[in-house]
């Protein structure tokens, strides 16, 4: 009698243990496939045009070197360095995605200073963006120190940039605030972009999500700067909020705790 029981228990459990497993495994596979994927399509746009500008100037080598010649080969250069940055940005996201996903961060958190973060951030946005309009300002707060992985806080600052770049049109305005209260640090990402409703605000921190597929793809993106950033901001205690309106604006917000003070 009962000893069946046991076993038929035993079973059950053992089997909806198994397929939890497997369910966890089908999904890592899944999004490994999906990561491929995008990874692919999204490292081939930047690629094709570095190759097409190189063909370029390749092919104008021998032309005569007049003035407008050494101004265009110029221009190809930048373009070509842009397009590089691009790539380099883009492989380091889905870098610290993995990590990320795997469960390692395997950093060791420091004191930092989120107005360095900040800054450090703006160098790579304007060296991404050649941000000519200076539409980037940046609010000067006292110091505001957290205890964090530098490099994952500036990863987190430049895909909050580069999506008010991203999502919004000239003449942009693109603002940073830092605050400090008395137990927390928050970093705000305001733009007079595109905006998003309520829906698209519900799963925009969800892996590969996207508002708009095609506007997202003309823009250049695909659909994890965010996730990243919620999961960044999750592995430092923090989090990450968005008020949005559409055709207004955004303003993305990091939240992070104050390190507690050590008295002397
Ligand atoms: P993507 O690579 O597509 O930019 P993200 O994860 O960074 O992916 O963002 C997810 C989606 O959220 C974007 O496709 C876009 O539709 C929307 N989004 C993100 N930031 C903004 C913003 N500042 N303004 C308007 N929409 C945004």
């Amino acid at each position: 009698g009962w000893i069946a029981l046991l076993v038929v228990a035993v079973t059950c459990v053992l089997g909806w243990l198994l397929s939890d497993a497997l369910r966890r495994r089908l999904r890592l596979a899944k999004l490994k496939n999906d990561l491929v994927t995008t990874v692919s399509h999204e490292l081939k746009t930047p690629l094709a045009s570095i190759r097409l500008l190189v063909d370029t100037l390749l092919h104008d080598e021998h032309e005569p070197k007049s003035e407008t010649a050494t101004v265009q080969r110029r221009e190809y250069l930048q373009l070509i360095s842009l397009e590089n940055a691009r790539l380099t940005r883009m492989i380091d996201n889905f870098l610290t995605f993995s990590r990320i996903e795997r469960g390692k961060p395997g950093v060791e958190f420091q004191r930092v200073d989120m107005r360095d973060v900040v800054d450090q951030a703006a160098t790579i946005f304007r060296e991404h963006t050649g941000d000519v309009d200076d539409s980037l300002h940046i609010d000067r707060a006292q110091s505001a120190m957290v205890s964090g992985d530098s490099d994952s806080l500036v990863t987190a600052v430049v895909n909050l940039l580069e999506n008010a770049w991203k999502y919004s049109d000239a003449p942009r305005q693109i603002t940073v605030t830092t605050d400090v209260s008395d137990e927390r640090v928050t970093v705000a990402v305001r733009d007079n972009g595109i905006g998003m409703n309520a829906r698209a605000i519900s799963q925009a921190f969800d892996r590969f999500f996207q508002v708009d597929q095609h506007v997202s793809r003309t823009r250049g993106g695909c659909g994890l700067g965010l996730s990243i950033v919620r999961a960044i901001m999750l592995s430092h205690g923090g989090e990450v909020q968005v008020v949005s309106e559409p055709d207004v604006g955004s303003t993305f917000t990091l939240s992070l705790p104050k390190p507690v003070e050590v008295l002397p």
